[in-house]
């Protein structure tokens, strides 16, 4: 029923009249006198939710790889609100949401396949930003500590020592590395991606970390990879970055925050080593995962380094200190190993996000994931094939940007042979309309300079409100892409093929008609 709803009849983003008529209806002033329980919910209902890009967690909506929110999870969601625990101090005597916060922490990396001992500590966040803020500020301890050879120096404390200068080299970093670096002092100018276009990240690295230990200053360094990038869908090669992450005294932190669930596919197996192989790791409940927003995931390989930061050297007012069971018939190993969340991470109080988290990975497990992570990638994959192909296809029209030899495993497509093949890697599709006479002159790269092409398709398929999809980063002079990345349970289950017929149709539609 809900996937119905969101399937046929809901727009994927609100339509501009009702934006304008929602926004119109919004209360200006305070009320002197509160309004019953009734009114309040009439007026978010008729007044406001038109307003809303109601279908951003429906099957159409291609945007920013945010996914969904599973029923179990919404559920829950709804339970954390009533239960309204504040998961800040452990107090196992008093509730154990700190312990369901630690089990929920430990099944997903059960389910990424990564031994539980790897990371010492971990924590759930406000979502990959605030998971990349800490792992930066762990690499930034870490790196300062290297660099004054001194392990029990403490940023935390005392602050960026002069004459230090911190960087941050990685391949395609997100946007919010560049945040990250801003607020734990390294500053965004500090932030480079290496270009290895031609050969692999790891020379790269080391080219480049050869290179700064020359100089008189002292520099210290974080190594940041995505997994994956967000335009593509690549995974970076770790083969032997660990190696030169400790011959050179550098944190590695893996930004997994959408692509850490493709370790469910055979074909990217691998990626769960390389996971394991990070000093710190970044994940996000509210991408793959398909639970609500916000939710992030955090784990460290160092208890001491990330709560040192946190909770720093000196005392811990009285009332947030942990406290550990006084209950002598509480004999349960969690009562005295799990710290403090407000000591692992940047809030104090905070929500219950694990309930829903938990809940999702109880009504999945791990086959309905696997079963999401491959019915998006096909989507992704079978789309884009239809823009490859010139016959039937969108080929005449689009151009699909991030094609790789991918490694075709059994299980995932059983027609095909075993071999490498030219697709999307993962589930995303970056293309651009080509510029050619079947484009209209509207969409084409030599009608306009720069994006401006590409802009106005995305807004053209933004604007029949049945899908929704975001630009996406190609190269410098290339005039822009569209990115598709699909990552919503919904999106093609059970349908008989009705998502992509409806994406294809839309395409269709715009690229017939030349305005
Ligand atoms: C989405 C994303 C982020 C940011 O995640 P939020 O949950 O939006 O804060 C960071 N890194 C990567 C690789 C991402 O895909």
């Amino acid at each position: 029923m809900i996937i119905d709803h969101l399937r046929s009849n809901v727009p994927v983003t609100a339509p501009k009249a009702d934006i304008v008529t929602a926004a119109r209806a919004l209360v200006n002033v305070v009320p002197e006198e509160g309004w019953s329980t009734n009114t309040v919910l009439a007026h978010l209902l008729q007044d406001i939710a038109s307003g809303l890009a109601r279908g951003a967690s429906g099957p159409r909506f291609f945007g920013f790889v945010t996914g969904g929110a599973l029923p179990a999870a919404q559920c829950a969601d709804i339970l954390t609100t009533i239960f309204d625990q504040n998961v800040q101090v452990h107090l196992p005597d008093e509730t154990i949401c700190t312990a369901l916060e630690h089990k929920t922490l430990l099944l997903i990396l059960d389910l990424f396949n990564i031994p539980r001992e790897t990371f010492a500590v971990g924590s759930l966040t406000t979502g990959a930003t605030g998971s990349n803020v800490l792992g930066l500020a762990c690499g930034r301890d870490a790196a300062i500590q290297h660099a004054l050879s001194n392990s029990s120096y403490s940023t935390g404390d005392d602050g960026i020592p002069p004459n230090i200068t911190i960087r941050v080299l990685t391949d395609r970093h997100h946007a919010s590395i560049e945040k990250a670096a801003a607020l734990v002092g390294i500053g965004r100018r500090n932030v480079k991606s290496l270009e290895h276009t031609i050969r692999p990240f790891v020379q790269a690295l080391e080219d480049e970390l050869k290179a700064s230990t020359v100089q008189g200053k002292k520099v210290a360094t974080i190594v940041v990879v995505s997994f994956a990038e967000v335009n593509t869908g690549d995974f970076t090669d770790l083969t032997g970055v660990r190696d030169v992450c400790d011959r050179y005294g550098v944190w590695l932190h893996v930004d997994a925050a959408f692509g850490a669930m493709a370790c469910l596919l055979p074909e990217y197996a691998h990626i769960s080593e390389w996971m394991a192989q990070a000093d710190s790791l970044t994940s996000d409940g509210h991408k793959w995962f398909n639970v609500p927003y916000a939710c992030g995931i955090f784990y460290c390989r160092s208890r001491q380094l990330l709560t040192s930061i946190l909770a720093g050297s000196g005392a811990v007012p009285a009332y947030l200190s942990t406290s550990h069971s006084s209950n002598e018939n509480l004999d349960l190993e969690w009562t005295t190993t799990v710290p403090s969340p407000l000591h692992t991470n940047i809030e104090n109080s905070r929500r219950f996000i694990a309930l829903p988290l938990y809940a999702a990975l109880l009504a999945m497990g791990r086959q309905g994931y696997v079963d999401i992570v491959r019915r998006n990638v096909q989507f992704a994959r079978n789309l884009s094939e239809w823009m490859c192909s010139e016959e039937n296809g969108g080929g005449k029209w689009f151009e699909v940007l991030n094609l790789r030899d991918v490694k075709v495993s059994e299980g995932t497509s059983s027609k095909e042979e075993q071999g490498e093949k030219k697709m999307v890697p993962l589930n995303v599709v970056l293309f651009r309309p080509k510029d050619t006479d079947d484009v209209p002159t509207a969409y084409r790269r030599s009608t306009h300079r720069g994006n401006k092409g590409t802009a106005t398709l995305i807004r053209d398929v933004n604007a029949t409100k049945k899908l929704y999809v975001s630009p996406g980063a190609y190269s410098a002079d290339d005039g822009g892409a569209v990115r598709i990345a699909v990552s919503n349970w919904m999106t093609g289950y059970m349908d008989d093929g009705a998502d992509l017929e409806a994406v294809k149709d839309v395409l269709r539609g715009l690229m017939r008609v030349d305005s």
